[in-house]
């Protein structure tokens, strides 16, 4: 009998009553190693409730209470940093060290967390009118719920919980169904840090369960993290019930190759940037787009890239892991199909990858396309797998344009010397993190992850202070206190000063 994954509701781990359970496999083996619920109607309901209940307590608690409970937790997370990242591994695939860099990048949000009270001040201003001052504070929402994919079961989730429930909310967390295994190991540790039952509340389960939380009453605000498709429903489904929501979606991210730029590090960084994690990571490079005489460096790169080698979790010598399942290795093996029957050239192709010791796993090794043209469906959609895609232009303009003419705009990059060039394509471009000789523009918990286009709906993105934003309201009171003299009588119209 394989583990049962427990849910948090109300401060206990329980076992769902739900008749329906989905298998969480290993993808390096197909190995079922445990069963995750289905939650039910009532399960959920309850959910909520108990997290209203929760919050109506927790609003109230001092910030620097709430901030320690964060303390605690950042504390709790890097003891356990190599046990979490191992279970990572088990459950996606990911080489140790991908798996402690998955959780590391969340322990960043925490940390940032617990610098709540700083980043929440409100505004002050004496004087506003004779005698009146004006103050703003932030104050909570409530209940706010939060749905995560399977590529980063320990940074998405910790993108959002804490930085929602250091400012006052309870939060509701539905894990992608794929690697649950990860956040309940996050969450058991939230309460080992002394977080308040109900205030982290974890479900699962899959679409009906996340459909029924979009149109809850009492959730007043959702943080969504996946595919364009998803994330367009949630958006769409949750401001129609008129409920404030993030929602970050798909990419395809371009790197520009200056022929200015130092080959070596080109080659190295596009090698890591393109296929590492198999190219699973939203800000993955899936596009190189080399300028000019730089395309000449495209022999050294399918060189570099054919070194590289998947293997299991623990292997050392592995650059990455498997897909997540086989329907994901399904899907990119059919682009790659429909690549080469377009007309691009697969120069290396990892169609048929095989892993020693591990015949089941879901392997698709370094993939390269030269002749990309972009009517093609290996250049439209986002493969979300190690496959890099080559385009050709003669100026930087060019790329420009093209970049700016693909829909998605969640990360790019660019390689120079040329103060000049990097300058252009970081005002011009129109995506929402911009690389200039960096690979993978993450921006660090104090700044917030800003994706633009169809890579994000909504206005305020994830952590830093634009989370605050979306996770409190602003109250802005303005006060009079009388002395001693008498008003004149009402006073009909609007002051002037
Ligand atoms: P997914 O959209 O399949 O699933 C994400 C979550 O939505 C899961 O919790 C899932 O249970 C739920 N879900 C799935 N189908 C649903 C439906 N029809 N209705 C309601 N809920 C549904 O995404 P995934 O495959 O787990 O993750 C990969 C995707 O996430 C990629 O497209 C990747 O680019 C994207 N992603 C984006 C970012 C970003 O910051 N922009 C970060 C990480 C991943």
């Amino acid at each position: 009998m394989t583990q049962k994954v427990n849910m948090l509701i109300n401060g206990e781990m329980v076992t769902s009553q739900s008749q329906e359970w989905i298998p969480v496999t290993n993808p390096a083996t197909q190995a079922v190693i445990a069963q995750v619920p289905n939650a039910t109607t009532a399960e959920v309901e309850y959910a909520v409730a108990t997290a209203q209940a929760a919050f109506d307590v927790w609003k109230d608690v001092a910030v620097s209470e709430r901030a320690r409970v964060m303390l605690r937790y950042q504390a709790l997370l890097k003891e356990h940093h190599d046990e979490i990242a191992e279970l990572l591994s088990l459950e996606t695939g990911k080489t140790f060290e991908d798996a402690k860099g998955d959780v590391w990048r969340g322990i960043e949000v925490v940390e940032q967390a617990c610098n709540v009270a700083a980043l929440s001040m409100g505004e002050t201003m004496e004087n506003v009118a004779r005698k009146v001052d004006c103050y703003s504070y932030t104050q909570p929402l409530g209940v706010c719920l939060g749905i995560t994919p399977f590529n980063f079961p320990a940074m998405i989730p910790l993108w959002m919980f804490p930085m929602a429930i250091a400012c006052g909310n309870s939060f509701i967390l539905k894990p992608s169904e794929q690697d649950p295994l990860t956040p309940m190991r996050l969450a058991e540790l939230f309460v080992e840090a002394g977080a308040p039952k109900g205030v982290l509340q974890v479900l699962h389960g899959t679409k009906d369960v996340v459909n029924q939380l979009l149109v809850h009453p009492d959730i007043l605000a959702i943080s969504f993290v996946g595919s364009v498709g998803v994330a367009e429903h949630i958006y769409k489904t949750g401001t129609d019930n008129l409920k404030r929501v993030q929602a970050f979606a798909g990419a395809k991210n371009h790197m520009v190759i200056m022929p200015d730029a130092q080959k070596q590090q080109v080659i190295n960084n596009l090698v890591g940037a393109s296929v590492g994690a198999g190219g699973q990571r939203c800000m993955a490079i899936s596009v190189a787009v080399f300028v000019g005489d730089s395309r000449k460096w495209v022999g050294e790169l399918k060189e570099a890239l054919a070194q590289v080698r998947p293997g299991a979790w623990d292997d050392k010598g592995a650059g990455y892991g498997p897909l997540i399942n086989p329907q994901a290795k399904e899907r990119v093996l059919t682009l790659i199909q429909e690549g080469k029957d377009a007309g691009a050239d697969c120069v290396l192709d990892g169609s048929d990858c095989v892993v020693d010791g591990f015949p089941d796993g879901n392997w698709v090794g370094p993939t390269l396309f030269t002749k990309v043209t972009r009517d093609m469906s290996i250049y439209q959609e986002e493969i979300f797998g190690p496959v890099l895609l080559v385009l050709e232009v003669d100026t930087l303009d060019e790329a420009i344009q093209l970049i700016n003419e693909n829909p998605y705009g969640n990360g790019t990059s660019i390689f120079t010397a040329s103060g000049a060039a990097a300058r252009k394509y970081q005002h011009e471009i129109k995506v929402g993190q911009v690389g200039v000789n960096v690979p993978v523009p993450v921006p660090l918990p104090f700044f917030s992850f800003t994706g633009w286009r169809k890579s994000f709906y909504g206005d305020q993105h994830a952590y830093g202070k634009q989370a605050i934003r979306f996770y409190t309201e602003t109250k802005t009171i303005t006060a009079r206190w009388f002395e001693d003299d008498i008003a004149s009588g009402p006073n009909m119209t609007i002051e002037l000063k």
